[in-house]
């Protein structure tokens, strides 16, 4: 079965050019669609908490910041681009109370609605176009004249004109130039979940470590593991993504696809895929989404530690300095810092 896509001339833009949107959180997400929607001649407000340090960046942009609780009061569509884990909270507080009836809540992920944390009311849409690459991506494919793909959804079509709203805001975001696929809260939620956590997140970042550090503890120099194990993977990746695993076999030498054959299922044998169904059910049934929300309640205490952890590895310091020699180095993204532990 193939799924659901929708291109450019599937949505009509006039739908969100209608309506009043309120973009709350200017972070990754948040500034894309905002900027995105305004540059499609969308009426858009930015949302953000007094004294929030984003609105500086926003004004600069030229866009009209107003505190939530005003944004929501005088919007048709209510984005919600706050981080998952501080949404619950933000929705109680400040988005419900001022919630207009036959408005639209549009989500990027389906965490809480999904999980439960955010149950929304009869009489209002919830929505989701969620983009499947990094805001800062969907910001300059758009302004390239491209788009990222994204994923569509409806969990609540109260007003009936559900539909035609999410693709009107898939267009309006560049994301039909890419495509946009159907599917559903469920399925992205879980699905994302899983990809992160067991391949793209988590499962690469665990394999680069043990790469370096198996090299490293065998003498080899920290600078040439980087080059091995981390450093050349963007290359690989660029190609798996033009054409598939068969095209990064294609380019690489005879000697490089041979031992992809006989090592790859030595290095991630059949009890790898055990545990990413494990993971998997987890997140199936709730048990990660509640250990990431009672730990981010609480102070996120593991998280921190974590995170901490995970920027002292070797690897980051060996990376750090060897990027800093070589001219491929680009510093696309003025507000990420390296190595800031408090970022
Ligand atoms: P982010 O962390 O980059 O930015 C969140 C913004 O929300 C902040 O910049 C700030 O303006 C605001 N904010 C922070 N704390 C807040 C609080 N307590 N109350 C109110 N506002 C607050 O978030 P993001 O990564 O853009 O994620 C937003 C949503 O988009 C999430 O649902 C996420 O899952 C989804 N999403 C993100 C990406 C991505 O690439 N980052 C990709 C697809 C979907
Ligand atoms: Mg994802």
């Amino acid at each position: 079965m193939m799924a659901e896509m929708f291109h450019d001339e599937d949505a009509d833009l006039s739908v969100i050019q209608s309506k009043k949107v309120a973009v709350i959180g200017y972070g990754s997400q948040g500034h894309a669609h905002a900027l995105n929607l305004r540059d499609s001649g969308v009426e858009v407000v930015v949302g953000l908490r007094e004294g929030s340090s984003s609105t500086v960046k926003a004004e600069e942009a030229g866009l009209t910041v107003l505190p939530i609780a005003e944004a929501v009061a005088q919007a048709d569509v209510v984005v919600v681009l706050a981080p998952d884990q501080v949404q619950a909270q933000l929705y109680t507080e400040e988005i419900a109370p001022h919630l207009r009836p036959g408005s639209a809540l549009l989500f990027s992920h389906g965490f809480n609605i999904h999980f439960g944390y955010i149950n929304a009311p009869d009489g209002v849409d919830v929505v989701m176009v969620a983009p499947k690459g990094p805001g800062h991506t969907v910001r300059r494919e758009f302004e390239a004249g491209r788009g990222v793909p994204v994923l569509v959804c409806v969990e609540q079509d109260s007003s009936g004109q559900a539909w035609p709203l999410v693709l009107s805001y898939a267009k309006a975001i560049g994301g039909t130039r890419a495509g946009a696929i159907k599917t559903t809260f469920r399925e992205e939620t879980e699905t994302d979940l899983f990809g992160e956590q067991s391949v793209l997140c988590g499962g690469v970042s665990q394999l680069i470590q043990y790469g370096f550090e198996t090299l490293v503890e065998a003498g080899y120099q920290p600078e040439m593991a980087y080059f091995e194990v981390c450093h050349e993977l963007k290359l690989i990746v660029d190609l798996i993504n033009e054409g598939g695993i068969s095209k990064q076999r294609w380019s690489c030498s005879d000697t490089a696809e041979y031992g992809d054959y006989v090592s790859g299922p030595r290095v991630i044998t059949p009890d790898v895929k055990d545990h990413m169904k494990d993971v998997l059910a987890d997140i199936q049934n709730g048990s990660f989404a509640k250990r990431f929300m009672d730990d981010q309640t609480s102070g996120a205490e593991e998280f921190l530690r974590l995170r901490k952890a995970g920027e002292s590895h070797p690897i980051e310091t060996t990376g750090r300095e060897v990027r800093s020699l070589f001219a491929w180095r680009q510093d696309l993204d003025s507000d990420y810092h390296e190595g800031s532990v408090a970022r």
